[in-house]
């Protein structure tokens, strides 16, 4: 097969910006089948493929675009499913450029001038992976009915607290073993924050949900609106239910605050409550019981991924001014680099090396002659510079005592979030670190309490969707393991 010589990606096709500001449809359209096969002939085959180890779940990535390229979108997709139970959520969401991209080999291979036949100094741009993994599982949801199997239980009972990825993953890993697998969920949907946190304009709902029905169809149980550590604890699953090993994969759901003056005013929300009522609450659209506000002016505080979700959630509610208030610079921000780019198109103002120190709020008159009494009505910033690198190895913002004021009658918080400490406080045993992340033994991903494994945000605080996959692949093997030496 000819290897197609392009240095760069085959382009992602996108909604215009302009029009997709102010729509939750999918931002992202994703390749036809033409691109998809252009792409894949852009794959090297390398004979040492350097993209495998920089997959956390270890898809023979260039097996599968080899399929592509041929044509066999069915067979790619089952080369993925053999390692990944996400596919359709990993093209999407994944950062692939610190992971299998930023390994594709293509990274170090030099552009030709086309005139002079010599090196440009530039370099090629890696091959579409995730693209391409995006191609082939909606190819095959869209594509391929699927036979429902049956498979031979083992008469084993397993728990799994939490449906993120991490849950989902270790769950449908023993389902396959014929484990009898149930899956408790404090909300009232599956999913975890790809249902909650991850806005339907960058992951369909639908897309999450088909994923979840999978699980159903090989046996998984879930049952929903079961907070463990308040309607049952792991204790009375174990000793009361049978189950013979419990995995927790609760995230880190809740959230930091900056501790600065105003942060109680009205209209100051957390990230994961104002996504969480647009994401999961659908409060955007007009039949919604959810309120939300839809602010004028919007500052959200923070550089990640959760905060472009937020800026970008905060413009579809038709907020004129969107801030996104980050201490450090571009180059630290941690968001991924699509992100970042697709918030700056629709019309996100960054305001970088800036710091938060007061959130203003409107105290004039009283509440009877004031409707706005209590509420936000603007932010105070502080202007930062690059120092020295701190202790995460990242140059440490220092103050100028330089500050400005923007006008905002909405701020929202979007510095991180902790492991909520509910299981560990009803469940004697569990042991955790100083930042409330539950402690596993790294080989096994087994908690300080036996037969009770961990893994996902609940354990490296907040993450990604892969990382938490790959930790509930490990869990449900040394679930097994455990099990199986039992009998
Ligand atoms: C807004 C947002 C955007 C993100 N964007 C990206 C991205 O683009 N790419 C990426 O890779 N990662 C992204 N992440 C991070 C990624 O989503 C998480 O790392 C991943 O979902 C963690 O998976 P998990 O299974 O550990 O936990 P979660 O997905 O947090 O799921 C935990 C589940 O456990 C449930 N639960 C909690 N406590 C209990 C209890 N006591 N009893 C029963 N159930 C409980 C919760 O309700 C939840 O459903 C984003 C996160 C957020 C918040």
């Amino acid at each position: 097969m000819a290897i197609n010589m392009r240095p760069t990606k085959n382009p992602m096709p996108t909604q215009d910006p302009k029009v997709r500001a102010h729509n939750f449809d999918e931002v992202t359209l994703g390749y036809t089948e033409e691109m998809a096969i252009d792409e894949a002939k852009r794959c090297l085959d390398c004979k040492v493929p350097s993209c495998v180890p920089g997959c956390p779940v270890q898809i023979n990535i260039p097996a599968f675009i080899h399929e592509v390229a041929l044509g066999n979108f069915e067979k790619a997709y089952q080369i993925i499913s053999l390692s990944s139970s996400l596919p359709a959520v990993c093209g999407r969401v994944c950062p692939q450029e610190k992971q299998c991209e930023g390994k594709c080999i293509k990274n170090k291979v030099p552009v030709m001038d086309p005139v002079t036949h010599k090196p440009t100094g530039k370099f090629q741009e890696p091959v579409g992976i995730g693209r391409l993994e995006r191609f082939v599982a909606d190819y095959h949801r869209t594509h391929t009915c699927v036979a429902k199997i049956e498979i031979k239980k083992n008469g084993h009972k397993v728990a799994v607290i939490g449906s993120g990825p991490s849950g989902l993953t270790c769950a449908g890993d023993l389902a396959k073993k014929g484990y009898e697998v149930t899956v408790f969920e404090a909300l009232h949907v599956a999913g975890g924050v790809l249902m909650y946190g991850i806005p339907e304009f960058r992951l369909p709902k639908a897309i999450v949900q088909s994923e979840v029905q999978g699980l159903k169809d090989i046996g998984v149980k879930i049952e929903t609106d079961m907070v463990i550590g308040h309607v049952l604890s792991i204790d009375d699953l174990m000793t009361q239910y049978g189950f013979e090993a419990c995995f927790i994969g609760s995230g880190a759901g809740l959230p930091r605050f900056m501790n600065i003056p105003g942060e109680n005013a009205k209209n100051v929300y957390s990230a994961n409550e104002f996504l969480t009522r647009i994401n999961l609450m659908k409060a955007y659209k007009a039949d919604s019981d959810t309120p939300i506000i839809h602010p004028r002016s919007v500052a959200v505080v923070g550089g990640g991924n959760v905060a472009m979700d937020a800026c970008r959630c905060a413009l579809r509610l038709g907020a004129e001014h969107v801030y996104c208030v980050y201490r450090r610079g571009k180059e630290e921000l941690p968001a991924r680099k699509e992100e970042v780019e697709h918030a700056e198109q629709e019309g996100v103002e960054f305001h970088l090396l800036n710091n938060p120190v007061e959130i203003l709020e409107d105290l004039e008159g009283n509440p009877k002659t004031n409707p706005n009494y209590g509420c936000v009505k603007g932010i105070k910033i502080e202007k930062m510079e690059l120092g020295e690198p701190d202790a995460s190895g990242r140059r440490k913002p220092e103050p100028t005592g330089n500050f400005t004021t923007l006008d905002v009658d909405c701020v929202i918080m979007s510095i991180g979030t902790s492991p909520n400490p509910l299981i560990k406080n009803t469940t004697p045993g569990i042991e955790t670190n100083p930042h409330g992340c539950l402690i596993v033994n790294e080989a096994t991903n087994e908690t300080t309490k036996k037969a009770v494994y961990a893994g996902g945000d609940a354990v490296t605080g907040a993450a990604t969707v892969i990382l938490a996959m790959g930790a509930g692949k490990k869990a449900a093997k040394s679930i097994d393991e455990y099990i199986q030496a039992k009998k």
